[in-house]
């Protein structure tokens, strides 16, 4: 492995992480960086000054997206993007998001270093608020570029109620002006983005880097299973309808079902019961349900495999069922052309191309209408994310940083 990828230095693309991890971050607490707030105006100042520093050109879009410019040989072909985010979760780690924008930056940086001509120009972006922890309706910066996001998106409030509209008024953005964020049809010839895996199949592996072959889509439910509370001495138990009970039969079919296929993952994270007395037998559940797959064949099949048996097992008990879908994402396949860039990248660096799948969403799923994506990921330590815990080290970071760095050289064609 060589010991400064790609020229890369590792030193900066550290320092200005760190520097970046200050804005917003209490001791002990992580970072809090919440779209159009003081603290991610901050963060967006700081990149931009990194921008700067490596010969791009700075301006801000109708959203707010940070965009910094390097110009190619042909000014008007279709532009290399990459980018990522600035903004956090509430709480969250120091390199969910700035690896990204700061990895494509120390990249662009290199090769002006290097006078390093492209035939096509490239851009890196900071994404509005790709989290969306503040509005709970994150990839705003995406979508509005990707030209799907809708006026009506920005009536979304957060906890004091500030909509998302009156939020971009007060940074000085007119919320009317979205549309031109919207980049023409053609005028994007790919999206990469380089992030930090928060699974831990590359720290299994004992591999820096992966490349990312799709991002898988959420299927979001909520399910209502309705039996009849009863005295919990005196109810035989042959004679209840606990819908408890019922619920704990369901969700373990949920998780053999989505284990069966190996790919698929399938979550209860909230759960609500009534009457909720320990001397009652429960009639009331309603719990949620997240199932996600790159493949939505796949994810549709565990879905109505799961639909059935709790239909069946409900049936059994005397107890009632229904569901209702939150959300129905699709899941978001990586280009070969980006995957292609990444595998040339990667052995060129004397890194296996080892590839995995997203679980979690990313800005590039909006955009996928508008070019073709990819992604590549960086060994994170015990894939813990959105967590102050979230680590990557110095190496790791230019590790995906040089990958990232060759993948845009070949998209954007090195002259
Ligand atoms: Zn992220």
């Amino acid at each position: 492995m060589p010991d400064s990828p790609a020229g890369i230095d590792q030193e900066r693309l550290w320092s200005r992480l760190s520097e970046l991890s200050k804005i917003g971050k209490s001791e002990g607490a992580g970072v809090t960086r919440l779209s159009f707030t003081r603290e991610e105006r901050a963060a967006k100042d700081l990149v931009a000054s990194y921008m700067r520093e490596a010969g791009l050109e700075v301006r801000e879009d109708a959203i707010g997206n940070l965009i910094g410019r390097r110009e190619g040989r042909d000014r008007d072909a279709p532009i290399v993007l990459a980018g990522s985010h600035v903004d956090s979760v509430r709480n969250g780690g120091d390199f969910d998001g700035p690896l990204g924008v700061l990895g494509a930056v120390e990249a662009l940086h290199t090769m002006s270093e290097r006078e390093l001509e492209t035939e096509r120009p490239l851009e890196v972006v900071a994404f509005t608020d790709e989290e969306g922890a503040r509005f709970s309706s994150g990839m705003i910066g995406s979508r509005a570029l990707a030209g799907t996001l809708k006026p009506e998106d920005l009536q979304a409030k957060d906890r004091d109620g500030v909509s998302i509209a009156e939020a971009m008024r007060a940074c000085g953005l007119d919320p009317e002006r979205i549309g031109e964020a919207a980049r023409a049809a053609g005028s994007v010839h790919s999206y990469v983005e380089l992030h930090i895996e928060q699974g831990g199949i590359l720290e299994s592996r004992a591999l820096p880097v992966g490349i990312v072959t799709g991002i898988a889509g959420p299927a979001w439910l909520r399910l209502t299973l309705t039996g009849e509370a009863a005295h919990a001495g005196t109810t035989p138990m042959g004679l209840r309808r606990d819908a408890l009970a019922a619920a704990a039969a369901v969700m373990g079919r949920i998780e053999r079902e989505a284990m069966r296929t190996g790919t698929s993952v399938g979550t209860v994270g909230q759960l609500e019961l009534s009457p909720g007395g320990i001397n009652i037998v429960p009639g009331h559940v309603s719990f949620s349900l997240d199932l996600r797959d790159i493949d939505e064949d796949i994810r549709n099949d565990v879905e109505a495999r799961i639909m059935h048996e709790a239909m069946l097992l409900c049936e059994k008990r005397g107890v009632s069922l229904g569901t209702k879908t939150l959300q129905r994402l699709p899941p978001a396949p990586c280009s070969k052309l980006v995957q292609e860039a990444a595998r040339a990248a990667c052995r060129e660096q004397g890194f296996e191309p080892f590839e995995l799948a997203s679980g979690a969403g990313h800005d590039g799923m909006h955009l996928t209408e508008l070019c073709p994506i990819g992604m590549i990921f960086v060994r994170s330590k015990r894939g813990i994310s959105h967590n102050p815990a979230e680590y990557s080290s110095k190496e790791d970071c230019a590790a995906g940083a040089a990958v990232l760095y060759r993948t845009l050289l070949g998209l954007a064609r090195e002259i």
